[in-house]
């Protein structure tokens, strides 16, 4: 998403440094109400306004309450406006396009409630939630089970989404941070740079404000001025460095990396450090039905560490799933993990025999709706999608050939499949140009 400027912040802090003429009362802290409407798409379990308020009034504790070790308190209180609103349109976000769609509705509309979300600048169903970054209003996107779930941990996610919407990205460090990229209920702690962020009064617009430089273009008959030697250019080269000797953080045990929900999913940078040792572990817990709410996570980590060992458990875990008749979202996202993401450990392996199998597995699935009959948005057709993003984190050329000839198969009504075909060519091309770090690190603009 498009970064813009945030021209309240100075605003904020010349407030806060306005001098208090002698006699009057000290300023009171700076105080934000905001006002969020909510609204869940027409597929989801209905909730009343008693239901929203428990969610937005935990937001709020997150940002008000001094939280351990270490939370800069500011003043920002989230109260719904009007009832539950309802929407219809894509209930499961699947691609760019998708989530534009329920991402845009347009103000006057702000948390909205959906079933799955599959996409969040790239293919990830172990996301549970997405927001542009940087805009002057809000727009949140979140599952069903995550707003409805525990809401210590909701009250989490939506204060970490609505940083993004006033332009924070991630600190990654600790659980206790708020936005850490992986959290729990108790990543509670802001500092006081985000804390000026989060006292930003969204904009009521119905239309984003224009960057600042998208102005109506050079005006004629000035001379163009451009620095040719930065006086600055060797402290910026310091700089640099000092920022790539900061940017590895201390993995957590692999246990705890995958027990964190992360909002919008796994990320790429830090699964991928973890070792076969870890890999193995992970393979373990994914036979335990006691780690069934964090499968997706775990399948995830698996694929992104590359350990090509995996693959046979992989492809059992999936096949295992052909036994549930009627998968809960968490299942169903778990097997869509391990489809979508087995990609990586063919684009990482270097045995022949490993790629095959695995991309004669993709091929199957991908193209399993061709023939079968199934429903819009049914497991089958949900598994196909993965399996074609499969085929496109792959970056392997027979894996492009099995996708064209989806894209251009004269079978009918499984357009959702070949569309998203289509789409994973695009992924390929991009995987293969800049690779799967590149490819997936897209994702820390939401
Ligand atoms: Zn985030």
């Amino acid at each position: 998403m498009r970064r813009l400027p945030l021209l309240a912040i100075p605003a904020v802090l010349a407030a806060a440094a306005v001098a208090v003429p002698a006699g009057q009362p000290a300023p009171q802290p700076a105080q934000v109400a905001v006002q969020l409407t909510v609204l869940r798409h027409q597929n989801v379990q209905a909730f009343d306004n008693q239901k929203v308020k428990q969610v937005l009034d935990e937001m709020g504790r997150v940002l008000q309450n001094s939280d351990p070790p270490a939370d800069v308190p500011c003043n920002v209180s989230f109260t719904q406006k009007g009832n539950v609103g309802i929407f219809t349109g894509p209930n499961v976000i699947s691609n760019q396009q998708q989530f534009n769609a329920v991402a845009n509705l347009g103000a006057p509309y702000h948390i909205k409630v959906v079933s799955t979300i599959d996409w969040c600048g790239a293919y990830m169903p172990s996301a549970v939630a997405c927001s542009p970054v940087g805009i002057a209003g809000t727009s949140i996107v979140v599952e069903e089970d995550f707003f409805l779930g525990d809401v210590r941990l909701a009250g989490v996610i939506l204060a970490h989404e609505y940083g993004h919407n006033r332009g924070l990205s991630h600190r990654p460090g600790a659980l206790t941070n708020l936005m850490n990229p992986g959290v729990g209920p108790t990543s509670r702690c802001v500092n006081a740079a985000e804390a000026q962020h989060f006292l930003i009064q969204p904009s009521p617009a119905t239309v984003e404000a224009a960057p600042v430089w998208a102005g109506p273009g050079p005006i004629p008959g000035l001379p163009a001025a451009a620095v040719v030697v930065d006086p600055l250019a060797d402290e910026k080269k310091a700089e640099k460095k000092v920022a790539a000797a900061e940017v590895q953080e201390p993995l957590v045990p692999v246990k705890d990396f995958v027990h964190m929900v992360h909002p919008e999913g796994v990320p790429y940078d830090v699964a991928s450090r973890y070792t076969k040792e870890d890999a193995k572990v992970l393979l373990g817990m994914l036979k335990d039905p006691a780690e069934k709410p964090w499968w997706t996570n775990i399948a995830t980590t698996i694929c992104f560490i590359g350990d090509d060992s995996a693959v046979k458990e992989l492809i059992a875990f999936v096949n295992g799933g052909k036994q549930e008749a009627k998968p809960t979202r968490a299942e169903l996202d778990a097997r869509k993990a391990a489809v979508a993401h087995l990609g990586a450990i063919v684009n990482k392996t270097a045995n022949p025999a490993v790629q095959k199998e695995a991309i004669d597995f993709l091929a199957a699935v991908a193209q399993g709706p061709l023939t079968e009959a199934a429903q819009p948005g049914a497991p089958a057709r949900q598994l196909a999608i993965a399996a074609a993003e499969g085929l496109a984190v792959s970056g392997k050329p027979e894996a492009a050939e099995i996708l064209k000839k989806i894209e251009k198969s004269e079978s009918a009504g499984a357009d959702e499949v070949k569309a998203a075909a289509g789409q994973a060519l695009q992924a390929h091309d991009a995987v293969r140009k800049h690779g799967l770090k590149e490819y997936y690190g897209q994702r820390h603009r939401h």
